[in-house]
């Protein structure tokens, strides 16, 4: 297996130019004083459909060649990455089919159907979604697109990190969610092109720590779908190309808790006036956890994303 470069980032920057937003770097004296570092917040949240997962889309979809544009692009997701996929689809013109769970939130549901693609129902419980995507995509002669695991998707994913690194200059540390390990891995192809010296670390759910047990033990650990508020991060394992970057290129995994997500989440909002989804917050609650071991020091954290119900944010954020 060929393992994508800096190089296919490079690519994937030009093919986003004009297309992806370029995302600010907030600065938080506040933050910088409590936990006694300097810190450089790269705001995905702010970008296209409200998470990093556009870059990937439609780097992706960017790549397509006449046929494969003809018959479209199938995703299963009922998260970001749907949504990512539908209005990268629209923007390019080609159909797009999301292949969902019946009981997906409605307002997620509606926002892929808003962006254009045809939202396709299946039973968690009796049907498997990756066969009838796979039938679908057959039956239709649809370019199926995973999440994560797939070279352009992740080095698309990874343009976030070279446009930080070269608006801040070299970092110190990087903080970066992990799910399934697509914007892990871009990013730290990234950050070891631009800042060799960069610590590069991933941030989990504690209730999902299959990422740092497939890199303390050298192979891809599967696990249960686990019980956090990072629901963007409710993976069971991570693909093969993003565990061959990540055990290369990346210093150390580390876990938060639930708890230490919303104490990021109420930052976030009260001091920087930013809505983040609680997946977003797990590379600064990494960040602060480790607050003794980046002393001083100028450290990255991308917040990754910012789509959450108003509703349930206003519950996790409501004071106890
Ligand atoms: C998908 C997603 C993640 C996890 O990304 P991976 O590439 O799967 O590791 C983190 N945060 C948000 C907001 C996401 O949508």
């Amino acid at each position: 297996m060929q393992l994508p470069t800096y190089d296919d980032v490079i690519a994937a920057a030009a093919r986003l130019e004009g297309h992806a937003h370029r995302t600010p770097v907030l600065r938080s004296s506040t933050a910088n004083a409590r936990w006694g570092a300097e810190f450089f917040f790269k705001c995905e949240n702010f970008q296209r459909m409200g998470a990093f997962k556009f870059r990937g889309a439609f780097n992706a979809l960017s790549k397509f060649d006449a046929t494969q544009r003809k018959g479209g692009v199938i995703a299963f997701s009922s998260g970001n990455h749907a949504q990512a996929i539908a209005l990268s689809a629209r923007l390019l013109s080609m159909p797009a089919v999301i292949v969902m769970p019946k009981d997906a939130p409605a307002a997620k549901v509606a926002a892929t159907k808003g962006y254009g693609a045809e939202v396709v129902m299946y039973d968690r419980f009796t049907e498997d979604r990756e066969a009838l995507t796979r039938r679908l995509a057959q039956e239709r002669g649809m370019t199926m697109i995973p999440p994560y695991d797939h070279p352009d998707v992740l080095t698309g994913q990874g343009t976030a990190v070279k446009e930080l690194i070269e608006e801040t200059g070299p970092l110190d540390h990087l903080f970066v969610c992990l799910g399934g390990g697509g914007l892990l891995s871009g990013s730290a192809l990234s950050a070891r092109a631009l800042a060799p010296e960069c610590k590069v670390y991933g941030v989990e759910p504690e209730a999902g720590n299959d990422g740092q047990q497939s890199f303390r033990t050298g192979k891809i650990v599967h696990i249960e779908t686990p019980k956090t508020i990072a629901d963007g991060a409710q993976t069971q394992h991570l693909g093969e190309y993003t565990f061959g970057i990540i055990r290369r290129d990346v210093d150390d995994i580390f876990t938060v808790t639930d708890e230490q997500l919303v104490e990021a989440m109420r930052f976030f909002a009260e001091r920087m006036k930013m809505v983040v989804e609680p997946t977003g917050c797990l590379a600064f609650a990494g960040a602060i956890a480790a607050a003794k071991a980046i002393e001083g020091q100028r450290v990255g954290i991308v917040i990754s994303g910012g789509n959450v119900d108003l509703s349930r944010f206003a519950a996790l954020i409501a004071p106890q």
